[in-house]
């Protein structure tokens, strides 16, 4: 009889104030997912964050980058002060060109807009306004231009990336962009992403993004994947997601050819640290992501339907008007991913 073993090897950053809690409350989930489906767990533990920088003396460490980078797979916890360094040095190391961001309603979460959301955000990461090439006349200092990137390379891989997400949905992608303004750069994305989904075989549609923003609001159900240009993604990433009512318990991942980050969208939260009462949702569903983009669908869709059937149930964290602790919530989850339901 043959007996595989798989082993899930990946970097644990667990970060500043709550990172810690919520990270040994997901810790506690993926040992129910390994009973459940005999995948094996192996986190490297890595420093990163303020008390990085404090005890090492930088906040993304020679060894924690050395790491990230040879096993290509970082799940990360909420980094404080130095969210920015950390996170910036990580995307460009590993080569992510894609943001995910999922912005779903979740149970006993009242979405804010009156209806529920469920969409993917796949943003391009590497191109767009976000290329950092900006000039300012120093003589006046009353004129600047910046520089908008598009190139048919990336757009193409995004696409894709957004047609097999699709994929295991409802099917359809719609395509954000201002090509009526924007005919470059906004025209070769529209072009270049519309080529490549119809290959794919999903759903195209597109919108301009002024639309899209108020469309999210008033008809969600009509948008199942969104494909966005840099700018237009990280703006309506966060409308998504506190349309949903879930900005703070949203997961979000960057990814590469072969490699991904995976955290939660929210901060570290140093005013509740120490005191066991932070929600681990948002750090759960980040290592529901990893699952998910390691191919360990039926694990990522155990873990996300035992937030969803513990938060049904009436099991809560303070945040959400609850009085469970992080581990109390915890449990809630990893027994329901034991039994099986
Ligand atoms: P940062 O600068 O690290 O992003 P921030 O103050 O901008 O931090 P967050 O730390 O994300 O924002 O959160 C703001 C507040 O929301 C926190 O102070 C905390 O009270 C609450 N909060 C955030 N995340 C959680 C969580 N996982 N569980 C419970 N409460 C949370
Ligand atoms: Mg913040």
């Amino acid at each position: 009889r043959e007996i595989s073993v798989t082993v899930v090897r990946f970097c644990l950053i667990e970060g500043d104030g709550i990172g810690p809690e919520v990270s040994r409350a997901t810790l506690r989930v993926l040992e129910a997912v390994s009973k459940r489906f005999g995948i094996g767990f192996e986190p490297v533990l890595c420093e990163a964050g303020d008390e990085a920088a404090k005890r090492r003396g930088s906040p993304l460490p020679e060894e924690t980058l050395r790491k990230a980078k040879e096993i290509g797979i970082v799940l990360k916890g909420p980094v404080g002060e130095t969210a920015g360094e950390v996170v910036t040095v990580l995307r460009r190391e590993l080569g992510t060109y894609a943001a995910i961001r999922p912005a779903k309603t979740l149970p006993g979460v009242s979405p804010r807009c009156g209806k529920p959301l469920d969409v993917v955000i796949v943003r391009e990461l590497l191109e767009g306004v976000y290329v950092q090439t900006e000039y300012v006349d120093v003589v006046s200092n009353s004129f600047a231009v910046a520089l908008r990137v598009a190139s048919a390379r990336e757009t193409e891989r995004v696409a894709r990336l957004a047609a097999r997400i699709a994929r295991g949905r409802r099917g359809i992608v719609s395509i954000i962009h201002k090509a009526n303004v924007l005919h470059g750069t906004c025209g070769l994305f529209r072009d270049v992403a519309k080529r490549v989904l119809e290959e794919e075989g999903v759903v195209v549609e597109e919108y301009y993004v002024d639309a899209a923003a108020a469309l999210l609001v008033r008809t969600p159900e009509r948008f199942d994947v969104m494909l966005t240009p840099n700018l237009f993604g990280d703006i309506l990433s966060d409308l998504a997601a506190e349309l949903a009512g879930s900005l703070g318990l949203s997961p979000s991942a960057n990814v590469g050819d072969k490699t991904g980050i995976f955290e939660p969208v929210h901060g570290a939260a140093f005013d509740i640290a120490g005191m066991g009462i932070a929600n681990p949702t948002a750090m759960m569903l980040a290592a529901a992501m990893m699952l998910d983009w390691l191919g360990y669908r039926d694990a990522a869709r155990a873990i996300e339907k035992a937030i969803e059937d513990a938060l049904a149930s009436g099991a809560r964290t303070p945040d959400l008007g609850g009085n469970l602790k992080t581990m109390e919530f915890a449990e809630e989850v990893a027994k329901r991913i034991e039994a099986g339901n």
